[in-house]
């Protein structure tokens, strides 16, 4: 098993539960998988698939799932094939020459088609494995939930000596017994593995405006200058509004939602997919057809529905294993929106309480890990260090004056007015409607004028949570003190607040320091004169370049030639034969002969050797 590993793959070690799975499937039994994305789920099945004899059928909902997963094996040296209507008659006819022969390792085959090949898969190719992919897909219970997976029923019918594993990244109880039963596994065994995605950072802003966001977004794209990621908005709208204003400061972008054409939207995702775009800014209709290893970064431009949903956006980045960055921003606005939502949804209470837990994580002033793997059931027993709440933990001040004056001029306007007017009238700005309402008279009027605008946003939203004031969403979102809120506008409680932070100040500062080394290192380094150990950042970004024309020539996307953590890989260990190339993770024997020799021209060549 290690050796087919290292061949095919080019990996030394399984990652935890592999081996098992693998084991336990090549005793011919049947099991249900559940791994975070990027766990690792496809060797679990492609493994075997090249241990047994005859031709694993993996079905695959979507044509690019099984389009990138052919591409990847593929540029492995492996017979993977895909049989679906993006075939022609002659590629169909050749397919099934060579399944017939025996030559095709791993067919990938979407549920309709497979549905229709049965008599061709009884009859003329011997079935070692079926691997059910994203297989929470069978269940109503699901989120993804698609009625022709519910037809895969019959291969335990038709196949009762084949074994069945089925794979899925997000399944709860329910959604799990639901796919044993649907396929009517035997006895299945159960693999879950840990949740925990370490390489993702986690980081939330609270209370920013379009603006602050807009500036927050670009600092962030612009210090990471060639790593593709996702923007992910509320509305249709505002993917095309970020996305304009990406290409306006002259990052590469592009909008991607469900009310473009479908030409539009492949473009979209095609792009993305080679490197052509750096940014695609998207509604959730975006991500379940990526499988892009080398999505460096996430960020939310508004709040998910849900802790689910956070969790699956986030986790498209990093697959790879190499350090990610996710980024989400938290407002007033987003939250009256979504309890909108949840309230229309025609399932309230859970919708409502889904949001609520959303909101907590949002609000943490614990880890933010331990809050995530929490809600999917995990206990973690430390902190991660990978949050900005252990990389800078909350201080809080006694804010009771703050919190005084905003309930007071809520009082004082009878609670007859929303956000937008509290702020202007403690601000002291005449916004329309404002002095016609008499706002201006008010002796609260202007009294919050040395707080920022951006601040008090982050201060309400902080009163909110802390239950000061609720907002009555069937009243214009007008804002009503709470019984703890009149407590402490009479005098009677202390209010607790966290001190702001502007973090993207400082990091900004930090960054430019970074920045500055590295256009000094260009200009002054002397070839090979990072230690051996730690990467040559020059030598990174011209096998980036190799590895982009290498990939061009073969119309293939960049990280299936070779992943982000084996160019890493090659940039700290600078291998200058054949031999040491081969033995690097994530080079198997077939891209050692296909590309070996290029690279190590390259590192030689940049080495100065
Ligand atoms: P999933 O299908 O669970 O989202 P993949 O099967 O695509 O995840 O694997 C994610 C990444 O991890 C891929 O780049 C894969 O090559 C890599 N990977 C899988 N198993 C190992 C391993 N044992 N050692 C190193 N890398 C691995
Ligand atoms: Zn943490």
């Amino acid at each position: 098993m290690l050796q087919t590993l290292k061949t095919y793959f080019g990996y030394d070690t399984f990652r935890p539960l592999q081996r098992d799975i693998i084991e336990h499937i090549l005793d011919r039994k049947d099991a249900i998988v559940l791994m975070p994305t990027g766990g690792g789920k496809s060797i679990c099945y492609q493994l075997p698939a090249l241990l047994m004899e005859g031709t694993t059928v993996v079905v695959s909902p979507l044509i690019s799932l099984m389009k990138d997963q052919v591409e990847s094996l593929r540029a492995n040296g492996i017979s993977a094939r895909a049989l679906n209507s993006n075939n022609n008659d002659t590629e169909n006819v050749m397919l099934r020459r060579e399944c017939y022969q025996g030559k095709v390792k791993l067919l990938y085959i979407s549920p309709e088609r497979l549905l229709m090949e049965l008599d061709f898969l009884l009859r003329e190719i011997k079935v070692s494995l079926f691997a059910i992919d994203e297989a929470h897909c069978i269940s109503q219970w699901g989120h993804d939930f698609r009625p022709e997976y519910t037809q895969l029923k019959v291969l335990r019918e038709k196949f009762p000596q084949t074994p069945i594993v089925a794979l899925t990244a997000t399944a709860d109880k329910i959604t799990r017994q639901d796919i044993v039963k649907q396929l009517a596994l035997k006895n299945p065994k159960t693999f879950i593995s840990s949740f925990d995605r370490p390489n993702l950072s986690l980081d939330v802003r609270r209370g920013y405006q379009q603006k602050e966001k807009t500036r927050t977004i670009l600092e962030f794209i612009f210090k990471r200058p060639n790593e593709c990621g996702i923007v992910y908005c509320m509305s249709r709208d505002k993917t095309e509004k970020v996305a304009e204003m990406l290409i306006r400061h002259g990052v590469k972008a592009t909008a991607y939602h469900a009310g473009l054409t479908p030409t539009a939207r492949d473009k979209a995702q095609e792009d993305f997919i080679n490197d052509r775009v750096q940014v695609v800014c998207a509604t959730i209709a975006f991500g379940m057809g990526i499988d892009k290893s080398n999505v460096r970064w996430v960020i939310h431009y508004n709040m998910p529905k849900s802790i689910e949903s956070f969790y699956q956006e986030i986790g498209r980045a990093g697959r790879d294993g190499v350090k990610s960055d996710t980024l989400l921003f938290y407002s007033l606005g987003d939250l009256v929106m979504l309890s909108k939502f949840a309230m229309d949804s025609g399932q309230q209470t859970v919708n409502l309480e889904k949001l609520n837990r959303m909101q907590q994580y949002a609000e943490s002033d614990i880890c933010r890990r331990r809050i995530l793997l929490n809600y999917f059931g995990e206990n973690m027993e430390h902190d991660c260090g990978n949050c900005d709440v252990c990389r800078n933990p909350p201080e809080r001040f006694d804010g009771t004056i703050i919190v005084q004056k905003a309930l007071s001029a809520i009082m004082r306007t009878e609670q007859q007015i929303g956000t937008r007017m509290l702020i202007a009238i403690l601000r002291g700005n005449f916004i329309e409607g404002l002095a016609e309402k008499g706002y201006d008279k008010l002796k609260t009027f202007g009294v919050g004028r040395d707080i920022p605008q951006r601040d008090w946003q982050d201060y309400l939203l902080q009163m909110l949570n802390m239950g000061y004031f609720e907002i009555a969403y069937n009243e214009s979102n007008h804002l009503k003190i709470t019984p703890s809120g009149a407590k402490v506008l009479y005098g009677q409680e202390k209010a607790m607040m966290v001190v702001i932070k502007r973090e993207e100040q400082e990091t900004k500062a930090k960054g430019r320091g970074k920045k500055k080394e590295t256009e000094e290192k260009a200009l002054f380094k002397v070839p090979a004169s990072v230690p051996v150990g730690e990467e040559d950042q020059m030598l990174f970004e011209e096998l980036r370049v190799l590895r982009k024309r290498l990939a061009d020539q073969q119309a293939i996307p960049a990280y299936i030639v070779l992943s982000d953590k084996t160019l890493h890989l090659l940039a700290i260990q600078r291998p200058t034969t054949l031999e040491e190339f081969g033995m690097v993770s994530g080079i198997g024997e077939y891209k050692k002969e296909r590309y070996g020799k290029e690279f190590v021209e390259v590192i030689k060549q940049v080495l100065g050797k």
